[in-house]
């Protein structure tokens, strides 16, 4: 397949100035006058298409901008290329951390910019964010799944370690309600100290 076949599309329209980065037969990223990096197809690519194979640079027990979570405390380099991947609540590639494989979430020309959900990976970020991917879908503060309700991550591919732990939250919340629902049983909100003043008593709200 060659590249770029896609000339008469609008490719890598930027709205301010990019330089190229590096380029494969795969993808290219830019860096942008202010500095941000990002990521782009070189070439079209099928729905379910194998775009590249992730490399880990470097393992760590702790997260940064860098790095995506492969288990609960399992954190890898993934390299420069692969890191100039911003994060789209409406993603066009997913990161299979099983199988450390990118593959396209729908068909793509080539030119299209590469995003990722992040929270497909990463459960408690090192640096959350307000998303503007202007996604109708757009969740807008984006910290990790561990934030984010699980009938909105249904919605997403999930990698194993994060379904694990949206599982276990849930068994959690569960547990934490029936013990709600029984001490919230005849305590109330508001109770008079005699002085005129009312004392606010929690009652373990959210
Ligand atoms: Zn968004």
């Amino acid at each position: 397949m060659s590249r770029n076949t896609n000339g008469s599309s609008s490719l890598y329209s930027f709205s301010i100035p990019m330089t190229a980065l590096h380029q494969s037969a795969n993808v290219i990223t830019f860096i942008s006058t202010d500095g941000n990096k990002s990521l782009f197809t070189n070439r079209p690519f099928k729905a379910g298409q194998v775009i590249d194979v992730l490399p880990c640079l470097s393992e760590q027990d702790y997260p940064t901008r860098y790095t995506v979570q492969t288990g609960p405390n399992q954190h890898i380099d993934i390299g420069e290329v692969w890191a100039c991947g911003n994060h789209s609540c409406a993603p066009t590639m997913l990161f299979d951390m099983r199988r450390m494989l990118v593959t396209a979430t729908r068909d793509l020309k080539a030119g299209e910019e590469l995003t990722f959900f992040y929270p497909s990976t990463e459960w408690d970020m090192a640096e959350p964010f307000v998303c503007h991917c202007h996604s109708p879908e757009c969740l807008q503060h984006i910290a990790g799944a561990r934030y984010i309700p699980t009938s909105v991550l249904e919605g997403y591919f999930l990698n194993d370690h994060i379904a694990a732990l949206v599982t276990e939250r849930d068994a959690q919340n569960d547990t934490a309600e029936a013990h709600e629902e029984q001490h919230t049983n005849g305590v109330s909100n508001g109770i008079s100290n005699g002085n005129g003043h009312v004392e606010h008593h929690q009652t373990n709200g959210k």
